[in-house]
């Protein structure tokens, strides 16, 4: 069994682009500049966002956190948006999500200058990726993808079982491994809460990719010899043995699933730091096509 290591690729990926970013400033060129909004104080969000603060400083990138309050408008948020829109010195920006209640997510996601996109999340982006054409793939797929990738995960021709169908993980990832190419050719099956018999399913996958945020729901007995297992999840579960009062939990129950596997992504340490690691990516793409524009 080999572990998909995300920490340790997301930290080759993150000296690979702060290199860049030396060559970037030794041109005497501006270097990459990511802004992220954040609504409200959900704690999870937070972390998020601190976390991909933080990773921008770490390769040299510079950052912009805008915080607004959970009762902010719809239209004020959507004025916040059209500001880093025409702001020439950001070169990609994100809304972390969720979004409080009044506010309309779709609408949002449409305001991003689709150019600044660098989640993914805009449909002129979901809709060139779907059409294999040049794009801001959604960070956490495109983590995925690039664990594959480095670890030369095989994928053509298998087939791969993703569960959970979000608009940020599991759509784009099943329509990512179906494409021509690598990593992709797959055949895929997408679940979801109203499959039935999920376990019949999972049993013929080759690769599982669960992103449904239901801790250890992916047990030994339904999974073959060989498996690759991909664990988006990450849920907060009650520990009064840890300081901060909780554990993360990936959607795997890692230790029966490993036994049988022959890759598979912890929790913490596989998913996330990737998807931190993309997100970066996508910020240097954007910069690379804001000054190829101007
Ligand atoms: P989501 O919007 O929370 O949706 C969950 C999906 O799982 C839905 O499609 C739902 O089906 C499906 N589902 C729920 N119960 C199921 C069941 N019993 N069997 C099969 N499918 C079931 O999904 P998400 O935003 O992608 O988040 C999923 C998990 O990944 C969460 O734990 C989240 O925190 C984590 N996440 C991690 C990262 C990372 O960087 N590692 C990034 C994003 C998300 P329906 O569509 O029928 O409701």
């Amino acid at each position: 069994m080999i572990i998909l290591d995300g920490k340790k690729i997301s930290n080759d990926i993150k000296d690979e682009i702060a290199e860049e970013v030396k060559k970037i400033k030794a041109k005497g060129e501006k270097v990459p500049h990511l802004a992220a909004i954040i609504v409200g104080n959900d704690g999870a969000s937070l972390t998020y966002v601190g976390s991909k603060v933080r990773a921008c400083e770490r390769v040299g990138f510079e950052s912009t956190l805008v915080q607004l309050s959970n009762t902010i408008s719809e239209v004020e948020l959507l004025d916040t948006i059209e500001e880093l829109n025409s702001d020439d010195n950001i070169d990609g920006f994100i809304v972390q999500l969720p979004l409080p209640d009044q506010i309309d997510e779709q609408k949002v996601l449409l305001a991003v200058n689709p150019d600044k996109d660098v989640d993914g999340f805009h449909p002129m982006n979901f809709g060139r990726m779907a059409l294999d054409m040049s794009t801001f793939i959604p960070a956490t797929p495109f983590g995925i993808l690039e664990l594959f990738d480095r670890y030369g995960v095989e994928t053509s021709g298998k087939h791969t079982v993703v569960i959970g169908r979000s608009h940020i993980v599991g759509r784009p990832m099943s329509i990512l491994m179906g494409r021509k190419g690598f990593p992709g050719n797959s055949t895929v099956t997408l679940t979801h809460s109203r499959t039935k018999n999920i376990e019949d399913i999972t049993r013929q996958a080759d690769i599982i990719i669960t992103a449904l945020g239901i801790p250890e729901f992916l047990k030994a007995d339904m999974v073959k010899e060989g498996v690759t297992v991909v664990d988006v999840g990450i849920t907060r579960v009650p520990d009064v043995s840890k300081k901060r009062g909780y554990k993360i939990t990936g959607d795997v129950d890692f230790e029966s699933v490993s036994k049988k596997a022959s890759y598979i992504t912890p929790v913490p340490g596989g998913v996330g730091p990737m998807t931190i690691a993309m997100l970066l990516k996508n910020t240097l793409l954007a910069r690379e096509r804001h000054s190829n524009k101007s």
